[in-house]
């Protein structure tokens, strides 16, 4: 006759869904119940009231976690048989659980999640074992599917060549690749875990980009970090994107154009930020080398070569724009023609390098005479055209003179190492209301022309009948 705590046990066993088998001191099954015979595939009948429980789970005899738990053996012995893959229970004591896989069962083996406890009685005696056994193998399919997607996920962001970094919630970095890692010098194993991203960019702690996603502070704190220099991205909803000079990237800094992107989770919660990078300083070093080379370009397309002063095509540019001006706001605006005297004969005397001297000490006298809203222009051979903006007459003809005076006084050394003196006839005119620009050039010139008339080395001034 059974006693009654034994109905009790055989009854939970067998209502009991979760597999379960029970052993006696003698490691003689007792209970293997219908969830244990259905994970199994071996009937009760089978097994109870003998000791091959093994047959069940293994090819060859070995003891179950019941039977080592029933022995009461350390757990190095456990450890022989379940290496790596079994733990102490929180149930008590003498239990143990673990996990491990079983190629024979159902389609392709299965997972099983098993805890074994010890069966005591009054006096405390060992007189048993419990074994649970549960199937875990859709956890574990699940969780190696999760696993393999984000060995897959790593693998996509490490293999990128763009320079790429992703941050958690927390703000901790959980990706940084290869590309990262070689544009800001700091390796991934260093950063990975940390909130250290920063120290790859700034001197000092402050978030990037990213960090301000996760925080989801709107773009006015954006704005104070980048300010002006930041957008929207057009094509990630919620993504920004920025171009920026780093002086702490490589060697002499780096044009960085980035673009942070939230990463949501199924219920569109912010839970991370991914943030690329491109160094964009050889696109930014191109465009510079352009635009100077532009520069230089305009300015040579300005610029008399043998003098350094503008040329003509210079000044039909400027001129319109200054007679546009007295015209705008009745200012006043002063013009000088000069042409050297005799040039021809400087040139037959000295040679025509030694002429060139001349009119390059001519430039430079003109330039000093000259204020610094005033601009002279080589005008053709060795004639010169000064425009003096906020010039009346009085005061155009003092620097008139000024100049002839300086130039007059000038000796050039020729190539013969003579020294050449030369002397220089100036017409000026103010502009009128009505003046275009040839007009006023025209008076200018004329006046030019009187000083000549009059035996040259003179300034005359335009409509003065002097
Ligand atoms: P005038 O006093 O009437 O002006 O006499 P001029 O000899 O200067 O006569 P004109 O203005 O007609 O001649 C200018 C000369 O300047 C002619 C040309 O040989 C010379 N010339 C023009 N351009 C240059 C230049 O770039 N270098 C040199 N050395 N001579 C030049
Ligand atoms: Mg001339
Ligand atoms: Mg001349």
């Amino acid at each position: 006759m059974q006693q009654s705590s034994d109905i009790a046990l055989t009854q939970l066993v067998e209502g009991n869904p979760v597999a379960t088998i029970v052993i006696d001191a003698n490691h003689r099954v007792t209970h293997w119940n219908r969830a244990c015979a259905a994970l199994t595939g071996v009937p009760a009948a089978e097994m109870i009231g003998r000791s091959e429980q093994w047959r069940a789970f293994y090819d060859s005899a070995r003891p179950l976690l019941a039977d080592l738990v029933v022995d009461g053996v350390a757990e190095a012995a456990i450890d022989h048989y379940y290496h790596g893959k079994f733990s102490r229970s929180a149930l008590g004591e003498d239990s143990y659980e673990a996990e491990d896989f079983f190629p024979a069962f159902g389609d392709g083996g299965r997972w099983l999640f098993f805890t074994a406890a010890a069966l005591r009685n009054a006096k405390g005696e060992v007189v048993g074992a419990i074994e649970t056994l549960q199937d875990v193998t859709e956890r574990w399919r699940a969780e190696s599917a999760l696993r393999n997607k984000e060995v897959y996920l790593a693998q996509i962001v490490d293999g990128s060549p763009v320079p790429t970094m992703v941050i958690g919630a927390q703000h901790r970095v959980t990706h940084w690749n290869r590309a990262c890692e070689a544009l800001t010098g700091m390796l991934a194993k260093d950063v990975i875990g940390t909130d250290d991203h920063w120290k790859s960019f700034y001197g000092t702690k402050r978030p990037l980009l990213a960090d301000l996603i996760i925080d989801q502070t709107g773009e006015k704190s954006i704005d104070r970090l980048y300010h002006g220099r930041f957008r929207a991205s057009s094509l990630i909803p919620g993504a920004y994107e920025a171009e920026d000079f780093f002086p702490h990237v490589g060697e002499g800094g780096r044009w960085l154009f980035f673009t942070a992107a939230p990463l949501r989770n199924a219920e569109g919660e912010v839970i991370g930020a991914i943030e690329t990078l491109q160094d964009v300083s050889g696109r930014r070093r191109a465009e510079e080398a352009l635009r100077d080379s532009e520069e230089r370009y305009r300015l040579l397309s300005q610029t008399d070569s043998l003098t350094g002063l503008y040329n003509s095509r210079h000044l039909q540019e400027q001129l319109p724009a200054e007679i546009g001006r007295v015209r705008r706001y009745a200012r006043p605006l002063a013009l000088l023609v000069l042409d050297c005297d005799r040039f021809k004969s400087v040139n037959d005397r000295y040679g025509h390098l030694g002429g060139d001297r001349v009119l390059q000490n001519l430039a430079h006298s003109i330039t000093q005479c000259l204020r610094s809203s005033d601009v002279a222009f080589r005008y053709g051979g060795e004639e010169f055209v000064v425009m003096l903006p906020e010039t009346d007459a009085p005061s155009a003809l003092a620097i008139a003179e000024r100049l002839r005076l300086l130039f007059g006084s000038l000796k050039t050394v020729a190539p013969s190492g003579e020294a050449v003196q030369c002397t220089v006839s100036i017409g000026v005119a103010v502009c009128r209301p009505e003046d275009e620009e040839w007009s006023l050039i025209r008076r200018a010139d004329e006046a030019c022309y009187r000083a000549k008339q009059g035996g040259r080395n003179r300034v005359v001034l335009a409509d003065s009948g002097s």
